[in-house]
């Protein structure tokens, strides 16, 4: 059987194909559908065969809508032969409330309940929806399932979920912390437990998952028991683009004192804050480059992300009681040798010892397995990059629940 994974956002799809074989999934076509809606469209998909070899095909032909792109991905996997056998389809779903904290096999009520979720993740729970809904229609033979990034973290305690607000603002209006990136979180601390050789019962992780959006989640015997993001992707580290945290008197501050709209200041703590606010940069390569060339906008900017991160470290190693390993992924995470170097300095506190000379280049992808351990061997506390794979998890999860 072939699970296609989709995470369709609002101008695009993107996609992989896994194969359920005797080995495990095997990863047989990645592509991308973008620019739906635009004059020009860009579509592109890459066939990896049995032997590793792989064959990518590019398209520019206008995508009207979803359901375009839909077709054009699947219509492309047959050519390559790739549809034969499809089974299931696996969605990624950023917010599932409280609602939803496993996989789920779609049917209408389960879109119903989806579409409940939509004013706590305005800015993409729209778009996941219209993802199914052309599946669904364009392929109803299919099962469609649902994968939240919320769900890895309900088992979160009122502790760590509630915010201090009236009740009645969790029983009207949903207002408590839901975390998202669960997805990944789940994945690497699996992966990071398997490498260290021991159960996942018996440990106590943190995970830093650094791409664009970035958060942390404390994990406890596989479940997740603290993270930084809230109600929505907004809260915690600092990301790309985004404030992260901030005193909620700031929003108040600027509606009053500078005229602006609450969707103004949405947008600017979404879209125009994080490191781009800081520095104008957004992407951690190009701000890393202008540091090293002595750029003091920059530095400041890599100074607050990593001084949050560090804070939150602390804090989860209390929550946690005690700390096995920190374990680091998505694009800044697996590939930053000197973000991760300026995070575990001096953390002997921690009981975490970098090795500089494991570290230094050290990027996940290159690593056998996408895996590799970074500390000293007499540090207390183990030091892991591990490569995400979202869509492999959404895939495994899918076949769990269509089978289950
Ligand atoms: P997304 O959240 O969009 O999936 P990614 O996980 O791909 O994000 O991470 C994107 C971030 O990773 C960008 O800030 C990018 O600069 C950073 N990144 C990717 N490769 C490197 C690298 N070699 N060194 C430093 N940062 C990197």
């Amino acid at each position: 059987m072939q699970v296609l994974v989709l995470n369709s956002g609002s101008s695009s799809i993107k996609y992989r194909l896994f194969e359920d074989h005797v080995d495990g999934l095997l990863l047989r076509a990645r592509g991308l559908v973008e620019r739906i809606g635009e004059s020009t469209g860009r579509a592109e998909q890459v066939v990896i065969a049995h032997d590793g070899t792989t064959s990518e095909e590019v398209d520019d032909a206008p995508i009207p809508d979803h359901a375009a792109g839909f077709r054009w991905i699947v219509s492309r996997l047959e050519d390559a032969g790739l549809a034969d056998d499809l089974g299931a389809i696996g969605h990624r779903v950023v917010h599932g409330g409280s609602e939803f904290t496993a996989p789920t096999v779609i049917d209408e009520a389960v879109i119903a309940r989806i579409e409940d979720q939509v004013p706590l993740a305005p800015l993409h729970n729209p778009a996941n929806l219209t993802g199914i809904e052309v599946a669904r229609e364009l392929r109803p033979d299919l099962t469609n399932v649902a994968v939240f990034d919320t769900a890895f973290h309900g088992t979160l305690p009122p502790a760590a979920y509630r915010y201090a607000v009236p009740d009645r603002l969790l029983a009207e209006q949903g207002v408590r912390r839901y975390g998202f990136h669960g997805t990944s979180h789940a994945y690497v601390a699996r992966r990071a437990a398997a490498a260290l050789g021991r159960p996942e019962e018996e440990l106590k992780l943190v995970t830093l998952h650094l791409g664009n959006g970035a958060s942390a989640a404390a994990v406890d015997g596989g479940r997740s028991v603290e993270t930084s993001m809230g109600l929505s992707p907004l809260e915690g580290l600092v990301m790309g683009t985004r404030s992260g945290d901030l005193d909620p008197a700031v929003i108040f501050h600027l509606i009053r004192e500078a005229g602006m709209s609450p969707a103004e200041v949405e947008r600017v703590l979404n879209r125009e804050s994080g490191l781009l606010g800081l520095c104008g940069d957004n992407d951690l390569r190009t701000i890393e480059e202008r540091a090293a060339g002595g750029d003091e906008a920059a530095q400041l900017a890599l100074d607050v992300y990593v001084h949050r991160i560090r804070k939150y470290l602390g804090a989860y190693a209390a929550v946690l009681g005690r700390l096995d390993a920190v374990v680091f992924t998505a694009g800044v995470g697996e590939n930053s040798d000197t973000l991760r170097a300026a995070i575990c300095a001096d953390l002997e506190v921690l009981g975490v010892r970098l090795d500089a000379a494991r570290n230094d280049g050290l990027r996940a992808s290159k690593a056998p397995d996408g895996i590799a351990a970074v500390h000293a061997d007499d540090s207390e506390v183990a030091v892991l990059v591990v490569a995400t794979d979202e869509e492999r998890e959404i895939a495994e999860q899918t076949l769990l629940a269509v089978r289950s």
